[in-house]
């Protein structure tokens, strides 16, 4: 719009000068003028041919740059307000048409019906990823993004219109939301695939953990008497590994009963999102307490459950959540997350398994909590010297109750 405006007032002065030109330099010296302003200039147009000279070709010039269609929009109209503008070349109607239309319109419409050809041919497609995301968290969304492109790279189309589908290879590890979000659901790699008709390319999307939980199931079947300190830098020593309780009534042993949850809490976790660290998967093994502690704090884990089961007379019953308090002399410093840690998941066992809540206690004499790295806390289950508790927390029954308790306050702890 810019040449255009432009050009009319180059239009405009152009006239007036050749006006002025003409009707100073009157005769013979005519045609000298006209001359100098325009090569094409003839005895006739002679108003015309003045201002064309002057306007005209910067007109032509500079919309043919720009491209095909605001040439169009610039000529046309460059006839109408270019007469109009000359009130004097309005009278000669043959000269508008001759210097206006013969260069001008030619010019412009050849390239735009010369262009029509490139649209035609049937384009080959091609269908790309636009989005490089490689890796999500597990729950986590991210928006899918692909486009269709000609064979000279140019989108023909992209995001919603697109008709481009998405789906994945393994529904376990992540789904695709009728939005077209990919949501990772449990840690793994999964490849995503765009089609579009018979196009169809791929890509991997790794799930990364949203949490990584240690999960150590007390006990083994060997109790080692051998001793080690009680934390870090302490004089103070205690067997490796004690022997645990057994179920009076399911004959159950108490390393049995942790393994068996410990395996079904894993599973749930993992199918959440959670990766976990398990301190062991065997019974028979010789892992002291201590060791247990630093496997799971080399293992990056964001905190540790301690899994046993309890023991007194017949008739005590209930769970309890046991963590380091304030004053511990090796992990204060986690005291408030881990009881953090315990009141939630206490809270959510006990829902869950309608066992009685003992509360959440300290413990500082605990030798697999003094060498943790991270939050942790020992959940007692329940009473294996109780018949009744020790009948449902070795049931299958007792164990899905058990794991979802568990599952759901690992997940309030981290807010999910
Ligand atoms: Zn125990």
């Amino acid at each position: 719009m810019k040449n255009f405006h432009t050009w009319k007032k180059r239009l405009a002065f152009g006239t007036f000068a050749a006006l002025l030109f003409v009707s100073v330099y009157n005769g013979g010296a005519k045609m000298q003028a006209v001359d100098a302003l325009a090569k094409t200039g003839t005895a006739v147009p002679v108003l015309l041919s003045a201002p064309m000279a002057s306007g005209n070709p910067d007109a032509l010039t500079a919309p043919s740059q720009t491209g095909a269609p605001d040439n169009t929009a610039t000529p046309g109209n460059t006839a109408t307000p270019g007469n109009t503008a000359t009130p004097g070349s309005t009278a000669t109607p043959d000269s508008t048409v001759t210097p206006g239309s013969t260069a001008t319109p030619d010019s412009t419409v050849t390239p735009e019906v010369s262009s029509t050809p490139t649209v035609s041919p049937k384009y080959k497609e091609t269908l790309k990823f636009t989005s490089k995301t490689t890796q999500v968290k597990a729950g986590k969304k991210i928006i899918l993004k692909a486009k269709r492109t000609d064979e000279n790279g140019k989108t023909i189309a992209s995001g919603k219109g697109s008709k481009i589908v998405f789906s994945v290879s393994n529904k376990k590890i992540a789904t695709i939301t009728k939005n077209g979000a990919f949501v990772g659901k449990r840690v793994g790699t999964v490849k995503v695939i765009a089609k579009y008709k018979k196009l169809k390319v791929q890509k991997k999307i790794k799930v990364l953990p949203k949490k990584t939980i240690g999960i150590d199931a007390g006990h083994q079947q060997y109790a080692d008497s051998s001793l080690e300190p009680i934390g870090p830098g302490s004089s103070i020593r205690k067997i490796k590994v004690a022997g645990g309780t057994s179920g009076v009534a399911s004959h159950m042993a108490e390393y049995e009963l942790t393994l068996k949850i410990a395996k079904a809490l894993k599973k749930s976790l993992v199918k959440k999102g959670y990766a976990v660290v398990m301190t062991r998967t065997k019974n028979s093994v010789n892992i002291s307490n201590r060791e247990r502690a630093e496997k799971i704090n080399k293992s990056g884990a964001d905190i540790c459950i301690r899994l046993h089961a309890d023991a007194a007379d017949a008739s005590a019953k209930g769970a309890s959540g046991l963590y380091p308090g304030k004053s511990n002399p090796y992990v204060s410093h986690l005291s408030k997350k881990s009881k953090k840690l315990c009141d939630s998941i206490m809270k959510s066992y006990c829902k869950s398994t309608g066992i009685r809540n003992r509360g959440s206690i300290v413990r500082d004499d605990l030798t697999g909590t003094n060498w943790s790295e991270v939050p942790v806390m020992l959940l007692e289950m329940g009473f294996m010297t109780n018949a009744e508790e020790d009948r449902f927390i070795t049931s299958d029954k007792g164990e899905t109750k058990m794991v979802r308790g568990i599952v759901k306050g690992i997940d309030a702890y981290f807010g999910y």
